[in-house]
């Protein structure tokens, strides 16, 4: 929710969503809630683009998600251009961060 709070995902099943640069769903920290970006094929895989909550990650990592717009290493929004942040829903505590 910002730097300092941080959500227990209920069901604790959501803490296994992968992260996609091109993701198919939303953290919606204000509301609570998962917002889809596109429609989506029963059995699609749900992931979202974790630098819309996360800031600076304490360990990232090489991202293998296989989009052409792949970012290839994930820590965080806070190492992220803001011509590549301007592509994607960003939770509200990230565009505090940045001004887009
Ligand atoms: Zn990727």
């Amino acid at each position: 929710m910002d730097e300092q709070q941080h959500i227990l995902l209920d069901p604790d099943v959501l803490q296994y969503i992968n992260h996609s640069c091109a993701p198919n769903v939303y953290f919606d920290t204000d509301n609570l809630t998962i917002v889809t970006l596109r429609a989506i094929q029963k059995g699609e895989e749900l992931m979202f683009f974790y630098p819309s909550t996360e800031w600076s990650m304490a360990q990232g990592f090489r991202c293998v998600c296989g989009n052409q717009n792949c970012l290839q290493y994930i820590k965080g929004a806070e190492f992220l251009s803001h011509s590549i942040l301007r592509r994607y829903r960003l939770a509200n505590h990230i565009m505090r961060k940045i001004s887009l």
